[in-house]
């Protein structure tokens, strides 16, 4: 199509006319993204087909990822790098006087995602086509992602989300291969021909049409699909209404539940899992039927990943499939489905463990409800085999109890392997969360440690960085990361860590800038830029780093001796709309920041910053100009995060609890290149099950704390009338469940070591490069390879 900049120039003004009627004078910027969106899809679309082509030819087993979030981001320049025409692209369009940079501002966020489990799910379609394997997502075609954040006056305010506004250049509809969705209605069994057989009569059926987009491997041939499905009205309906049964079913696919831990228990909710399900699995037998006659070794072929409990009704689905359509007998088919499903474990925090209501599931999943009936008492039997009467156990470990049905029962007793995302959140599951089901089941327990597309979060995001390294140790590093370590011979060069000091100082000018634009506060890039960016939420303890903010402040202001390394505090956070709490939260890091910016007194020692609206872009903006990463989540909390990760590859060091992934990064970077500090999961789970933490003395007994926690609810911010008195609450009256006040002394502590540690810029700056040197080991490359090998049984094409 086009092999130089030359050609492309051509290719591309022969395209914009040919688009849009128009001259490259009267055209528009809007006009030239599209026009190379364009090009790009058709410049990949002969290996698309190859691909897929291949995938059929071979018969080789192909993995298909199932999930309701994937949190794409933007990805116009990802796809130009991967292809290797970035530079071509960039001079050409150059010559015609066009900006490729100016052109990616046009593109939106695909934000099909509330936080790390979409993300984490973005960056396995990258990993899977990097390392040429058989592997696609499917996921909903949500026409709105997740909200927009803006603050007014200090609150959050959620604005619809418009991404498909200007269409979207990268997906292909796929009306030939819409499939049907049934909901309502009710079974029949009848005898026919000696045999039972169940018929789902009355359903009203939805359409789901795919949206196909490429998933571009970089510097190879091969070419994924994510599958988005849409949902659609059927042409002739079963429905007295039709405008009402018109709206209910664009409903199914308009909103993104912006929740990323409650259970919404909204029929809407199931109507989306069950369509992507359904609609998934009608797609991949198709595709399977194309080379195998019949679905008796389907699990050989073909492997079905769930993404945590969202997709779980694939298996009541599958069994359906197997039995209803395919006449196999239940055992069978229950073998063919548990040997097909594999699942990943996201959380332990018990509140958003799903479970749905049998009087919301039943009726408008009538047959998928029997079929989970069915597993269920087939799995109960068996407990009741293993051990008689021991019904407490049987009640605990049942899939439908107490009128509920318990998502991740069932995908536990439903699958041949359930992982956890890092070491400790899978010893957790192992020991505690889910110690019944590793007793019965140890063979399927398994870990994953949790990865990132370091071709995004460094090559993509961080450019200066990565030319530094590649002109250090080669380009190799973009597809063997582990090759980072090399850099570790340039831990003592002093030129050499000049020149990434110099770079993070450019990274922290570009996020000034944009922080300058946005908020109008100026910030010194000589300070710490010190950033927790993540979703609000209790248990990341966002409240921990404001009431230290509070302390520093009290301190500069009391004394003026009292000597700061300077800080800029950045924080970017969206919280769930009906979480009230977490949106206290934001209010109260606004508050601070509105006090602190103005006070002279306080001048360029410390700024606080809440930046609007944070989701991927901005995130790629953000890491690369990182000093500290604050991972400060109380410990056992957080499954893993991938934060933590990107942040490490930008050189910038982890302050935070040994929780989730950090565990792994101090024991890659060793302890005296990160700084760990509070409880220990260990003491946290012992005191939730034994007591002995007393919030109220740490309260008595420390004046910092009780300075700041009681300028909560005083006078300290004008204006502000009991607004944070359920923050005052949480911590004294509720007995601060999180330990925020516990974990403060050694926070506060560590602080004054991550200040000292900053002074010494040599030493700060070798730390940087250790952490950069063994970030490889966290690519999604790693991770995916190990769910290949060890779950899946994929090999490369
Ligand atoms: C990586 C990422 C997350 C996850 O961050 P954690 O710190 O692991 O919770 C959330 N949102 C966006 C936009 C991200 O890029």
């Amino acid at each position: 199509m086009f092999s130089n900049k030359t050609e492309f120039k051509e290719t591309f003004l022969k395209r914009l006319e040919m688009l849009y009627g128009k001259s490259f004078s009267e055209s528009s910027e809007r006009d030239h993204y599209q026009t190379l969106g364009n090009m790009i899809r058709e410049y990949v679309s002969n290996d698309w087909i190859k691909t897929n082509e291949s995938y059929l030819a071979g018969k080789e087993k192909q993995v298909y990822y199932l999930s309701i979030e994937y949190l794409l981001g933007k990805l116009l320049r990802q796809n130009l790098i991967n292809l290797g025409i970035e530079d071509t692209v960039q001079q050409g369009l150059h010559e015609l006087g066009i900006d490729l940079s100016e052109l990616e501002e046009l593109e939106a966020d695909a934000g099909l995602g509330n936080g790390g489990l979409g993300r984490l799910a973005a960056c396995f379609l990258d990993s899977l086509a990097s390392l040429n394997l058989p592997g696609h997502g499917h996921g909903i075609r949500y026409k709105h992602g997740l909200f927009e954040q803006k603050i007014v006056d200090g609150y959050q305010v959620e604005l619809p989300e418009q991404w498909l506004r200007g269409g979207n250049v990268w997906e292909v509809r796929k009306a030939d291969l819409a499939v049907k969705i049934p909901f309502w209605g009710k079974v029949e069994a009848r005898t026919e021909n000696g045999r039972l057989v169940f018929h789902h009569l009355n359903a009203e059926t939805v359409t789901a049409v795919p949206h196909d987009m490429p998933v571009i491997g970089y510097e190879t041939k091969t070419v994924n699909t994510l599958r988005l499905w849409n949902a659609e009205p059927s042409q002739f309906p079963f429905h007295t209404d039709i405008l009402q049964y018109k709206r209910e079913t664009e409903a199914i696919s308009e909103f993104l539940y912006p929740d990323d831990t409650h259970d919404e228990g909204k029929i809407l909710r199931l109507k989306q899992q069950y369509l992507l399900v359904s609609a998934s699995l009608q797609s991949i037998i198709k595709t399977y039927r194309k080379q195998h006659p019949n679905m008796n070794l389907f699990h050989h072929h073909v492997c079905i990943h769930i993404n945590d409990t969202h997709p779980v009704l694939a298996i009541p689905e599958l069994m359906r499939i197997l039995i209803d359509e395919e006449g196999f007998e239940w055992e069978r088919a229950w073998h063919i489905t548990t040997n097909t499903i594999s699942y990943t474990n996201h959380t332990t925090l018990t509140e958003a463990l799903e479970k749905w209501p049998i009087r919301i599931f039943q009726p408008l999943l009538p047959r998928i409800y029997m079929i989970v009936e069915e597993i269920n008492e087939r799995f109960c039997q068996q407990l009741w085999e293993q051990s008689p009467g021991a019904w407490e156990r049987i009640g605990q470990l049942a899939i439908i109890a107490d009128e509920y049905v318990k998502m991740a029962h069932l995908a536990i007793v439903g699958s041949f392997s359930v992982n956890g995302v890092a070491k400790l959140h899978t010893e957790i599951l192992k020991t505690r969360e889910m110690n019944q089901f590793y007793q019965l089941f140890p063979e399927k327990f398994n870990n994953k440690t949790n990865g990132i597309a370091h071709r995004r979060w460094l090559l993509k995001a961080n450019p200066k960085l990565s030319t530094l390294i590649s002109d250090a140790i080669g380009t190799n590093w973009a597809t063997s990361p582990n090759d980072l370590t090399q850099l570790l011979k340039y831990q003592d060069d002093p030129s050499f860590l000049e020149q990434l000091f110099k770079i993070k100082k450019e990274n922290k000018q570009t996020l000034a800038d944009i922080i300058y634009s946005k908020t109008g506060t100026i910030v010194n890039t000589d300070a710490i830029f010190d950033v927790q960016v993540k979703r609000l939420h209790a248990y990341k303890r966002q409240l921990l780093n404001v009431l230290h903010i509070m302390y520093l402040y009290n301190r500069i202001k009391e004394d003026s001796s009292f000597t700061v390394v300077p800080r800029v505090f950045i924080f970017g956070a969206k919280a769930s709309p009906g979480y009230y709490y977490a949106k206290k939260i934001i209010k109260l890091i606004n508050t601070v920041a509105e006090k602190v910016n103005n006070d002279p007194i306080i001048g360029d020692k410390m700024k606080v910053i809440f930046l609007e609206n944070y989701r991927v872009s901005l995130a790629e903006k953000v890491f690369p100009a990182s000093d500290v990463s604050e991972q400060i989540s109380t410990a056992s909390k957080e499954a893993s995060g991938t934060g933590n990760m990107k942040f490490m590859i930008n050189g910038a060091l982890t302050l935070g609890t040994l929780d989730g992934a950090n565990i792994e990064i101090q024991e890659l970077v060793g302890a005296s290149n990160i700084f760990i500090y509070g409880l220990t999961a260990e003491e946290v789970l012992h005191y939730y099950q034994h007591g002995g933490y007393q919030s109220i003395e740490y309260y008595h007994h420390d004046s910092r704390i009780r300075q700041a926690v009681d300028q909560l609810v005083n006078e300290f911010f004008p204006g502000v009338h009991n607004e944070f008195e359920p923050i005052f609450d949480s911590l004294l009256e509720e007995n601060d469940q999180y330990f925020v006040l516990k974990d403060f002394a050694s926070y506060a502590d560590t602080h004054k070591t991550v200040g000292e540690t900053f002074m010494d810029q040599r030493k700060w700056q070798k730390m940087s490069l250790i952490n950069i040197a063994h970030a490889g080991y966290f690519s999604s490359d790693r991770t995916i390879k190990e769910y290949a090998d060890n779950i899946w049984g994929i090999k490369p094409r």
